[in-house]
This record gives structure tokens, sequence and C-alpha cells, in this order.
């Protein structure tokens, strides 16, 4: 009962789902509600939000009134404060008011936006695998490269709520086009839908050199073959079976990429000195092989002081942290 009088709802908005859960103070998921998202407008969003909140308090038997406050992770950059999400590409959005929009359908609810990363690195740290650690660093690893940042016990979102934008630190001068539009960036290389992009632009060079010489080409046969020999189905997933099978494309790719994924992390870790890193997300659970050439590459590339001080291990919540984290956060808020 006392749990549940002291219950906040948690959000986590992605670019095509919304998932809603009420959690008690010490991060337990009370009751939860998830859909798809049937549009992306955002006074639809908004609806969607309220309606899985509301639906996620039925399942926790908690009418939506005793809630205390709204917490909404957003797959995005959202402006401190304001709860303006400046940009969230999944959803198409920039400067979008969601917590106007949000307060026009909840006017007496608390609330608080942020960054899902930002969200995820609290819940670990709160509840999950960062508990006891004050400098905390999450990476997670799937659909985009992002970090979430604990520094001296307080959640660090920057400025502008860019902190931890890992996806566009520079890898390559003049590297690969990232969706960003600009060059080199990590995202460019190691997130699950860039590897994928890789792989198909160097099954195209070699497809195109092997025309010129009049051979047939030999790289990434096994690839194609577990993309049903259309390049286009190529993912992340069926270049770790390929390299699993031998396939020197995929292994090659999966292990540049990590390399690089590694270096960038390598960076973080010896500016902000953190005492633990969480390394996960979905691509790296997927990949054994990719995130022990990430630990590798950390170790080797880090500075004698910063290694001393560093424990690896990997986050305790994944499909939960971002929920969990977006409600702890709004609770954080009402008591300041
Ligand atoms: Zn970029």
């Amino acid at each position: 009962m006392r749990a549940r009088d002291e219950a906040c709802v948690g959000v986590d908005l992605s670019g095509t789902n919304v998932r809603a859960a009420v959690v008690d103070a010490a991060g337990h998921v009370l009751g939860q509600e998830r859909h798809r998202l049937l549009s992306k407008e955002p006074p639809q969003v908004a609806e969607a939000i309220v309606r899985a909140a509301k639906t996620a308090c039925g399942a926790a038997g908690l009418p939506f009134g005793e809630v205390r406050a709204l917490g909404v992770g957003v797959a995005g950059q959202v402006e401190k404060g304001t709860g303006l999400v400046a940009s969230a590409p999944g959803l198409g959005w920039k400067d979008v008011p969601l917590q106007k929009l949000l307060q026009a359908r909840a006017s007496k609810l608390p609330m608080t936006l942020a960054c899902d990363l930002a969200a995820a690195a609290w819940a670990e740290r709160v509840a999950g695998a960062g508990k006891g650690a004050d400098d905390l660093l999450v990476v997670l690893v799937g659909s985009t490269v992002g970090a979430g940042l604990v520094v001296s016990g307080k959640l660090h979102e920057g400025a502008s709520g860019a902190a931890g934008d890992l996806a566009h630190v520079k890898v390559h001068p003049n590297g690969r086009i990232c969706a960003c539009g600009q060059r080199g960036c990590l995202d460019a290389y190691a997130s699950a839908p860039s590897l994928a992009a890789w792989a198909r632009d160097d099954l195209r060079i070699a497809a195109a050199a092997a025309r010129a010489s009049g051979k047939q080409p030999g790289i990434g046969r096994r690839l194609l073959d577990h993309a049903g020999g259309d390049p286009e189905r190529i993912t992340a997933a069926a270049m770790e079976r390929a390299a699993h099978e031998g396939d020197e494309l995929s292994s090659r790719l999966l292990d540049e990429a990590a390399r690089l994924l590694g270096q960038a992390v390598a960076n973080l870790i010896i500016v902000l000195n953190p005492e633990r890193l969480l390394l996960g997300g979905g691509l790296l659970s997927g990949s054994p092989r990719m995130r022990r050439t990430v630990i590798e590459a950390v170790e080797q590339n880090l500075s004698r002081a910063a290694r001393a001080a560093l424990h690896i291990g990997a986050p305790a919540l994944e499909e939960d942290a971002a929920v969990v984290g977006a409600a702890l956060i709004a609770r954080e808020a009402l008591s300041r």
C-alpha cells in the first residue's frame, strides 16, 4: 500500500512506441502499459502518453489522480527546465513543446522531461548496476549510440540537455556521412543501422571491383546468405551470425566498429574519470564478439589513472531502464 501511495509514472517515448509504468521509490515497476504510436503528430503523441499513463495506473491499481509526478524519457534532446524536445530524429521532431502539450492534458500533474539515455543512467544509479557509484558512465549501443552520465552523484544533462551525445563524437576526419549531416561521427560506424549500411556499401564496392576484373565477387557471401541474398535485408544481427561462421567482411566491420567505439568511450573515461562503466544496449548484448572487442579497445586506450579507478560491467535494467529512470527523475524533481 505504501509503495503505491508514493508512486510516480515513468514514460519511455521512442520513435515507434510509448511505454508507461507506475514506479515506486525503490524503482520497482508496479504496473505498465505499452503500445505502438499510431501517429507521430505531437498532439496525438501527447494524447497517447497520457492514455498509456492512465492504463498503467489501472494495471497498478492506482487512481491516476493520486500519481505524484510524471516523468518522460524521450529518445532525443530535451531542453532542461522547459521540456521542449529540441530534436527527436525517430519521431521527426524539431522544437516540439511536448511538456506544454502534456500539461494541457494533465494540468495538475508535476512533470519532468529528460533524454531517455539520461533516464536510463539514473535508473541504473538508483536501482540497477550503478548502485553506489557516484561517478558513473552508462553507454548504450543499438539503433544509435549514446551515453548517460552521473557526475558526483548527480545526473549530468549539460547546459542544453545534450550531454552524453556520444553518437556524434568524431572518430574519422572526412569519414562516412552521418544522419546528422556531418562526417566521421561514431554513429555512422557503430550503430546497428549504420553497421548494416556500411556492409552494403562495402559489398557494392566489392561487386563493382569484381565486375571490372571479370571475376565472381567472393566477399560477404555468407552475410548475403543470412540476408536471403538481398543486400537491403542485411542487419547488424545478420552480420553477427555471419561473422560467427567465418564471414570476413562481417568480422572486419564489427571489429572496426567496436574499436572505434572503444576508443571514443576511453576518451570519455579519461576526461570524466568514472568509477563504473556500464556497457550495454541491444547491439552489444546481442554481440558478445563486439562487446569483447569494445572492452579491449577501452582498456588499451585508457590512461593509467583512469584505468586504476574503473570497473566495467553491464546494465541491469536494460528494457526497463528508461521508463524507471524517467519516473525516478520526476520524483527527484518534487523534492527540489
Ligand atoms: Zn553525426
